[in-house]
């Protein structure tokens, strides 16, 4: 095991980068964990460093100043950086935390890894939230955040004539994207109503800056069917043509609307879910948040219910990239004040940080309202229709097990049970049982896949390691 740092940060996207960069200029030593191959998480999705120059990416980027400040920023201090390093669990211990990880950068060998910290923060971030509807388990059929992470992690574009579908805005810089490495985008479905929005003018008003960057899109000619969704998906051995139909208020395909559009790829997504496994595991008391997800509970510095524990960005709720930066910062503020460390950011600037942070989490409401999941989605569903991909759970045992939530589900059918552990069916399982409260997920002592040699390796270390302490106590 390591020397203890004063915080270990898992997650390197904008808040875990934001957080590491905010701690180490404030004079902490701080490791910085990721299970990617670079620095910047989801937004900042970037080819590994040895393919930068053959691929380039820097054009499907928004707010590159940020990133490349902070990169800057974090390759300037003594920080402990651990790419393609999974976090499987942290406990509490000794007067703080140990992380257990698995470095993966010798795969297929993976190497037990054991992280001791004072502190610790978490910016796990979030993942496509998605809803099962017929044929979405077809090859060729992807979550927009898959899409997008070929296109800005490897250049890739997962097809040639494309249709979108889902809810929220990330649909916009997705279809982009798309059409600026020549894809044909043939429909951008978008379920909810756009006029929705005008029930929050006043989050509208305060975020200028969110509607110069959606005309943005208008002008690169992303075209969006409002009202519209994807409701089944045929082809053989992979897709080939989607149904799509308009619908009604609830989210119920309107009779005589439907209609067939040839395609080679697709995207579906419903907004994102955030990743809680290891807060869960740690305790940390969660929230309800107005898109039908569980949060992790913060207060105004971003400190959860368990000393010692911070959380930002995404996990803590879905509201976009520089929301994540400013609660990363303002995470590892709390982490140098509770430290009894002097603030690294200046009075002034922290107190326009808790003021952009509220601005932004007011957007970000006001787009849950906006855009939520359609009342009636689960009428697309058939009887045959597969909810659980992993274990080949149908609609029909779904409904067929009368659960009241997915817990229950999951005992009786299997649902939830595969090597997904309900990351993907999940939300949906949830919502076709107990749509009443929010999806929080069942608790994974083992947050990520990890081998048994791995966690025998850690085993045999920590054998080690507590005889050598008890001869030197003896000696
Ligand atoms: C696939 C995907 C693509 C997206 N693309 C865009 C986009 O192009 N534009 C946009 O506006 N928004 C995008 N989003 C939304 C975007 O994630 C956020 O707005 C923003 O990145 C949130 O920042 P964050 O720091 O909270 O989390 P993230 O950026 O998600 O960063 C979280 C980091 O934590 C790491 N992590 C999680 N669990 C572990 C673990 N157990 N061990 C080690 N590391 C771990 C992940 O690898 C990740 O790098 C995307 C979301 C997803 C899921």
């Amino acid at each position: 095991m390591s020397e203890p740092v004063d915080v270990v940060v898992i997650g390197a996207g904008p808040a875990g980068m934001a957080a590491a960069a905010t701690a180490l200029a404030g004079g902490l030593s701080v490791a910085l964990v990721d299970s990617g191959n670079a620095l910047g998480g989801q937004f900042w999705r970037h080819p590994p460093e040895h393919a930068r120059e053959a691929i380039r990416t820097d054009d499907l980027h928004h707010h590159l100043r940020e990133y490349r400040a902070l990169s800057g920023a974090l390759s300037a201090g003594a920080l402990d950086v651990r790419l393609r390093h999974d976090v499987w669990t942290a406990v509490g211990a000794d007067r703080g935390f140990d992380v257990h990880a698995v470095d993966r950068r010798e795969e297929p060998r993976e190497a037990a890894v054991v992280l001791r910290a004072r502190r610790l923060v978490v910016a796990t971030g979030g993942y496509d939230r998605q809803l099962p509807f017929p044929g979405w388990d077809l090859p060729g059929v992807l979550t927009i955040g898959g899409l997008q992470a070929l296109l800005k992690g490897g250049g890739v574009a997962a097809g040639s004539r494309v249709a979108l579908g889902g809810t929220g805005p990330f649909l916009l810089p997705v279809a982009a994207g798309l059409a600026a490495r020549g894809v044909e985008v043939v429909a951008v479905c978008e379920a909810a109503n756009p006029l929705a929005w005008l029930r929050h003018p006043g989050a509208l008003l305060r975020n200028p800056a969110k509607w110069v960057e959606g005309a943005g899109y208008v002008r690169r000619g992303v075209r969006v069917r409002p009202r519209t969704a994807i409701i089944g998906a045929h082809g053989v051995d992979r897709v080939a043509s989607v149904r799509i139909a308009s619908l009604t208020p609830e989210g119920r395909p309107r009779p005589g609307t439907e209609r067939r559009v040839e395609v080679d790829a697709v995207g579906v997504g419903w907004g994102f879910a955030p990743q809680l496994d290891l807060p869960v595991t740690l305790g940390c008391a969660l929230a309800d948040a107005e898109d039908g997800n569980a949060v992790v509970a913060v207060d105004d510095g971003q400190r959860t219910s368990v000393p010692g524990v911070y959380a930002a960005g995404e996990a803590c709720g879905i509201g976009g990239a520089m929301l994540a930066l400013r609660e990363g910062q303002l995470a590892a503020e709390s982490v140098l004040a509770d430290a009894g460390a002097p603030p690294a950011t200046p009075y002034r600037r922290l107190a326009a940080v808790r003021s952009e942070v509220a601005r932004h989490r007011a957007f970000a409401r006001a787009m849950a309202l906006a855009h939520p999941v359609p009342p009636a989605w689960s009428e697309w569903l058939t009887d045959e229709t597969v909810v659980c991909r992993c274990e080949e759970v149908t609609a029909a045992a779904v409904r067929a097990a009368e659960a009241s939530d997915h817990r229950q589900v999951k005992q009786l059918t299997r649902a939830g049970m595969g090597w997904c552990q309900g990351r993907m069916c999940g939300p949906a399982v949830h919502s076709l049982t107990a749509e009443q409260q929010a999806y929080v997920p069942t608790e994974r002592l083992i947050a990520t896949p990890v081998t048994l040699g791995a966690l025998a390796e850690e085993v045999a270390g920590a054998a080690v390691e507590k005889k050598e302490s008890t001869h030197g106590r003896d000696a």
